[in-house]
């Protein structure tokens, strides 16, 4: 186990020695940087419903202290503050790990995120929220008897007043409702610029779903490309549907369900310009991250599903086409090694220039500087990982 300020990393020996060949002697730094949040929540705005500026005059004339990203002109960024000194006042309330890391930046907790509680918790109770592993979170009052909460069923639990981080609760506001805008990572929205999808052009986006960046294509392409979205899950699908009906993008795309690994033999018509590839990953880049357990198993099992996704796109493109290729993971093995080993086998594929400026270059292999890295400890983003290549025949 590997402490770190606030969270618990259960990682094994190998896969601590597959993130030193990333950080070297910046590994500890890295490790830290992963349990806290990043010090900017950002948001992509909409940019087929609002004007980013207009947003922006919106929120700040609710309170809400907001600012416009420096590069990206849809990007907006709301300050993360902390951490604070939150005191634990005897009687718990212990939140399950997705709510534990939604309260530590103060939101509420539900009743069907408490995992546990001390039975003498009753309506007006002072308690204090904790995660499974026990950090201290956040102090507020119950509005339920312990039983309550354990039922798990509707209503608010515990509201939360004081909070290890704070942040504005950004799905409870009413622009958030009116679809003008998605929160997402500041890595994340680059990768569809360097996809850089133009209108007429037909787009896959391979592992869609929840879609934050097939509806980042749409807006991007102002809803003029023709984007396909496949995803294998049933249950991310329908969760995709109802984000792209929030943004107002559900007749600019089209949404499957099929295993994208086998997409060159179920539609073997389909000749995209542009093929996103952003395919499951061990996600050792997200943040903030309260507990993690993970094994270099898991790395390499990525690693030989992911390659798969790459191959199909690569004999899907059409010639002079483009793909680009992401994911929340820092391992070499997940990221550059993947490219490496695809492009040995499809020669016409070429690594080339993502174009933007932000980041540092990728760490390993042939091309190493034409990829595209977000570093936790450096920049102060997830860690995070872009290549584009190209189809030259
Ligand atoms: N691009 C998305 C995030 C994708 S996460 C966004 O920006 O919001 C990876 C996705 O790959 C998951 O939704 C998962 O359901 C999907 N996936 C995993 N295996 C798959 C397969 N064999 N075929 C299609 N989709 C798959």
């Amino acid at each position: 186990m590997f402490g770190t300020p606030i969270g618990r990393l259960n990682y094994d020996t190998e896969l601590l020695q597959a993130l030193e060949r990333v950080y070297g002697n910046e590994l500890q730094s890295f490790l830290n940087a992963i349990s806290r949040p990043s010090k900017r929540l950002y948001v992509r705005v909409n940019i087929l419903k609002i004007d980013p500026g207009a947003l922006l005059d919106i929120l700040r004339a609710r309170g809400i202290e907001v600012y416009r990203d420096e590069e990206l002109s849809e990007a907006l960024y709301f300050p993360v503050h902390g951490p604070y000194r939150v005191r634990d006042v005897g009687l718990r309330v212990v939140a399950d790990k997705r709510a534990s890391e939604s309260v530590m930046l103060g939101s509420n907790l539900y009743a069907p995120g408490v995992e546990d509680c001390d039975p003498e918790v009753r309506p007006g109770s002072i308690v204090t929220v904790i995660s499974p592993q026990g950090d201290v979170l956040a102090e507020g009052v119950a509005k339920m008897r312990c039983e309550e909460m354990k039922r798990r069923g509707k209503g608010l639990a515990v509201e939360v007043h004081k909070s290890i981080y704070k942040a504005p609760q950004l799905r409870e506001l009413p622009e958030f409702s009116a679809g003008y805008f998605y929160p997402q990572s500041l890595p994340a929205m680059y990768t569809v610029h360097v996809l850089n999808p133009q209108p007429g052009e037909l787009i896959v986006d391979m592992c869609a779903a929840p879609g934050g960046k097939t509806g980042h294509i749409v807006e991007y392409s102002q809803g003029l490309a023709y984007t396909i979205a496949f995803d294998h899950s049933q249950r991310k699908l329908r969760e995709m549907i109802k984000e792209m009906e929030r943004l107002g993008h559900l007749h600019a795309v089209e949404i499957w369900r099929s295993d994208s690994r086998y997409l060159d033999v179920d539609y073997p018509w389909l000749k995209p310009h542009r093929v996103l590839v952003d395919p499951p990953c061990t996600a050792l880049g997200v943040r903030p991250k309260l507990y993690d357990r993970k094994s270099y198993h898991d790395v390499i099992a990525a690693a030989n599903y992911q390659k798969q996704f790459l191959q199909v796109a690569a004999r899907i493109v059409r010639s002079g086409g483009v793909i680009v290729y992401s994911t929340c993971t820092v391992t070499l093995e997940e990221n550059e090694m993947v490219i490496e080993e695809v492009l040995r086998k499809y020669r016409c594929l070429e690594v080339v220039e993502t174009g933007i400026r932000r980041g540092s270059h990728g760490l390993y292999g042939d091309y190493k500087d034409l990829y595209i890295r977000f570093h936790p400890q450096v920049h102060d983003t997830p860690g995070y990982f872009i290549a584009k290549l190209v189809k030259k025949c």
